[in-house]
């Protein structure tokens, strides 16, 4: 079966090595963890407000520090860390982190009162408490995840694509390269607005319970590199410099324009809830529907489709699933079907709850404003 599949090689470690790998994600989160403590931190308002106060909680955001750090650490091999480990040790790794993941989550199930979810397996799974920080409110729960999440989607990226070069040397196929340097980029990226995560789905509605937990370090920092897990064997496909090129050049700007997508919405929902009546970037025109004391965003990239940001992120997706040149291989598109099947759920689920929290009437004129829930015409 894992020959079939394609990815004996990952099952090559040695019996030591597999529990060093099985340990790995301890490991991690432990020198994560004391990072977030002890580096400098700018420390900023959020838009979830705290129910103790009635103020906006307040955040330690040191993502970036962080992020470089350990690519630092990574790329020197401190402390002997082989730089095709982390791509090497990944299968062990995603069953300690996944057992380690639910000890957090136990954890934090018993340390909160019982909500009004009976139903233990189901309060465990999504969590009892929507914020969870430490030491006096010096690390916050869920943004550590974050940081712990998208550094070691990196990592393993880079591991991965460490791991091919080593195999294949002048037969690597650039592709992979292009796919490592897509997250890094990503990721990046994601540091320099850590701010901007404050106002999103996850920080607003989402409990901390497994699912979100080990959907954080463990799904988005190991798993999301699951295209690699089949397409590190596969050398350079062997086609002509000039296609190659011109494929992979698509891909950089497909890739990029998903990203652009994604990054504009983020940006502008979080700038119109900070400024509404400032116009998005000094040149678009911020419109809005008043319900309440809350208002809705129907402009700019918010009035192409209700979650066009979603739709970023699928073209992104695209080009993760392309960048292989090896489109034929199932590997290749697991990144993209997960996407896809996160966001589509995700945008039915939004538009519920924002239904409840905007009310039917003002939701509805914002669904007969902007008809579409993805993509313009289409869905
Ligand atoms: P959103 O940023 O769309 O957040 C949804 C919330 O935004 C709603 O609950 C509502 O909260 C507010 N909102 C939605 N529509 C409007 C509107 N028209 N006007 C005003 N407020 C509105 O979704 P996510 O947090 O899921 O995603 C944010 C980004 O994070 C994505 O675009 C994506 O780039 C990234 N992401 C990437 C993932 C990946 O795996 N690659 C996974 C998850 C996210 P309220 O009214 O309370 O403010």
């Amino acid at each position: 079966m894992i020959e079939w599949l394609g990815i004996s090689h990952l099952f090559e470690l040695s019996g030591v090595e597999a529990i060093a790998g099985f340990f790995t994600p301890l490991a991690v989160f432990a020198a994560f963890f004391v990072a977030q403590f002890v580096l400098p931190a700018r420390r900023v308002p959020g838009y979830v407000i705290d129910a103790a106060t009635g103020e906006p909680r307040s955040y330690r955001l040191n993502g970036m520090l962080v992020f470089l750090i350990a690519i630092a650490v990574w790329w020197f091999e401190v402390g002997g860390l082989e730089r095709d480990w982390f791509y090497r040790a990944t299968i062990p790794a995603v069953v300690g982190g996944t057992l380690f993941s639910a000890i957090i989550a136990t954890v934090a199930f018993f340390s909160q009162p019982q909500g009004h979810e009976k139903n233990w397996f189901l309060a465990w799974w999504h969590g009892r408490a929507l914020e969870h920080s430490f030491f006096g409110n010096r690390v916050d729960l869920k943004m550590y995840l974050y940081v712990v999440g998208g550094t070691m989607l990196v990592l393993n990226a880079l591991s991965g694509a460490y791991y091919h070069h080593e195999l294949f040397g002048d037969d690597a196929n650039p592709g992979v390269y292009v796919y490592a340097a897509f997250f890094t980029f990503y990721i990046f990226d994601y540091f320099i607005f850590e701010r901007v995560q404050l106002y999103t789905y996850d920080l607003i509605h989402e409990n901390l319970g497994f699912k979100l937990i080990w959907g954080g370090l463990i799904v988005y920092g190991w798993l999301y590199i699951l295209p690699m897990w089949g397409m590190a064997v596969h050398p350079d496909p062997g086609f002509s410099p000039a296609v190659t090129n011109i494929w992979l050049g698509a891909m950089v700007v497909l890739f990029l324009f998903g990203w652009g997508i994604s990054r504009a919405g983020n940006l502008q929902k979080y700038w119109f809830k900070r400024w509404p009546d400032r116009k998005f970037l000094g040149f678009v025109e911020q419109r809005y529907i008043e319900a309440g004391d809350r208002k809705i965003l129907y402009s700019g990239i918010w009035g192409v489709a209700r979650h066009f940001n979603y739709m970023g992120e699928g073209f992104l997706a695209l080009s993760v699933a392309l960048v292989f040149m090896h489109p034929g291989n199932l590997w290749a598109w697991t990144y993209m079907i997960f996407i896809v099947s996160l966001f589509t759920w995700r945008q039915f689920d939004d538009d519920k709850v924002c239904e409840e929290k905007y009310g039917a009437e003002k939701w509805g004129e914002y669904k007969a404003r902007v008809k579409y829930r993805l993509f313009p015409g289409v869905f």
